[in-house]
């Protein structure tokens, strides 16, 4: 048996049921899941002084591309619009192997702990020179961090009318046994589990309809979750009506997308009939505010979302179209794009960080994550609120206008994988140098 207590900290914010708020309060942490939550707790284990701290639920990732960590800012795409970035970045994509893989994902998961993040999902839709799914698992695992890697694919190229070049596109025979593989070798569905593995066809212009469905029924067979891109520009929704003659919302329905095993990234355009089939069907979203942002997407509508019960998680999308990979900073402007659209009292900030805890955590199928209860998973984030960023503040719950962007200690699973802001699990700067190296060679 294994314990740990968080001594003294400051404020909880529990994200439980009733949403309480718990004053200089301890949590006790017993192999791996929360034990007790209150005041004067004792525990023969190893303990840590959280006075001075905001301790929150881990931040739930519900879409990413690790892979693009490698290639940030890339000047040809630096301005484009969503398909041209995709055209400039192709080329460079296509070079990528195991190795670009792994410690592009090392480097984005990384980033993601030191931003609060517990709980991460990854899209990885291209396999290039032998890069497998489990390049990325390996990265996961070394760092201890919670993953839901998704086993993506492409195929429809150039030749076939489609928008990647024909060397980075499979064929789907094989796509569907490297997913029964993959499943059958990593995905764990117990509580607790490390390792969620699901399927994600890329998005529906590059796959086909068969695909598409295909998928679905594998997923409903094996029993893991759906994911995909859907309706996240205007483009995309002209191309559905072109393409297949109806919106995003209704292609995916008739192929067996919607329900709550499936979740969509980005989801931008969605009118009203398609937010009412998401609640309906309980299908989730993963909201990618920076992405939108930097991608002149549009600004999803979330409140709408939200007001008819609709899950809502946050994803930080590939590097490569953020630049950045800070789950606290989406969280933040998840909050702030919901005020420039419906008024400043249209998202608080207790609302924003639900969304990036205990939302991500339902949208992911995680019930046992995302929050701060008794016999829930010991994914614990913890803020310094005595630094410049909080000082003068009247409220430390409200981190996403004044508070720290990254944490000062962070758990998964009850064990620390960042201590006083540095990651302990992995030596970060010999991993960033390798991942520099790395894109040099991938410039040349
Ligand atoms: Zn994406």
């Amino acid at each position: 048996m294994t314990e740990i207590l968080l001594k003294n900290a400051d404020l909880i914010l529990t994200m439980d049921e009733s949403r309480q708020e718990l004053s200089k309060a301890d949590i006790l942490v017993r192999d791996g899941q929360i034990a007790q939550i209150g005041q004067g707790l004792e525990s023969e284990g190893e303990e840590h002084d959280v006075s001075g701290c905001l301790v929150t639920p881990g931040l739930v990732n519900t879409h990413h591309h690790l892979y693009q960590t490698l290639t940030r800012a890339v000047p040809g795409g630096q301005d484009a619009l969503l398909f041209g970035w995709l055209q400039t970045l192709y080329p460079i994509w296509s070079r990528f192997g195991p190795e670009e893989m792994f410690t592009s994902a090392q480097i984005g998961l990384a980033e993601l702990a030191l931003s609060g993040c517990t709980l991460s999902s990854d899209h990885l839709y291209l396999y290039p020179n032998g890069a497998r799914l489990e390049d990325t698992i390996a990265a996961a695992s070394e760092l201890g961090m919670r993953f839901h890697p998704t086993r993506g694919a492409m195929s429809i190229g150039e030749s076939d009318g489609g928008l990647p070049p024909d060397h980075l596109v499979e064929k789907e025979a094989a796509i569907l046994d490297d997913m029964v593989r993959v499943v059958d070798a990593f995905h764990d569905p117990s509580e607790g589990s490390m390792c969620r593995v699901g399927l994600a066809p890329c998005s529906p212009f590059s796959v086909s309809r068969d695909l598409m469905r295909d998928a679905a029924l594998l997923a409903r067979d094996k029993g893991v979750m759906l994911h995909t891109h859907l309706a996240e520009n205007d483009e995309d929704i002209a191309y559905s009506q072109a393409q297949f003659g109806c919106r995003p919302g209704q292609y995916a329905e008739e192929l067996g997308w919607t329900g709550p095993d499936v979740w969509h990234a980005h989801c931008v355009k969605l009118d009203v009939a398609e937010i009412d089939l998401f609640s309906r069907s309980e299908t989730g979203v993963a909201h990618c505010p920076c992405s939108n942002c930097r991608l002149g997407s549009g600004i999803a509508p979330v409140r709408a979302m939200r007001d008819v019960g609709v899950k809502v998680g946050l994803g930080a999308d590939g590097s490569a179209s953020n630049d950045n990979g800070n789950l606290m900073l989406e969280a933040r402007q998840a909050m702030l794009l919901q005020r420039v659209a419906n008024g400043a009292d249209a998202m608080s900030v207790r609302e924003a960080l639900e969304i990036a805890t205990r939302g991500g955590a339902d949208v992911l199928g995680r019930p046992d994550c995302g929050r701060l209860m008794p016999g829930k998973r010991a994914d614990i984030a913890v803020w310094d609120t005595r630094g410049i960023e909080s000082a003068g503040s009247w409220d430390p719950a409200a981190l996403l206008l004044a508070g720290p962007m990254s944490v000062k200690h962070l758990f998964v699973e009850g064990r620390q994988i960042v201590r006083d802001g540095h990651i302990t699990t992995i030596d970060l700067p010999r991993v960033i140098e390798r991942q520099n190296t790395l894109a040099r060679a991938l410039q040349a």
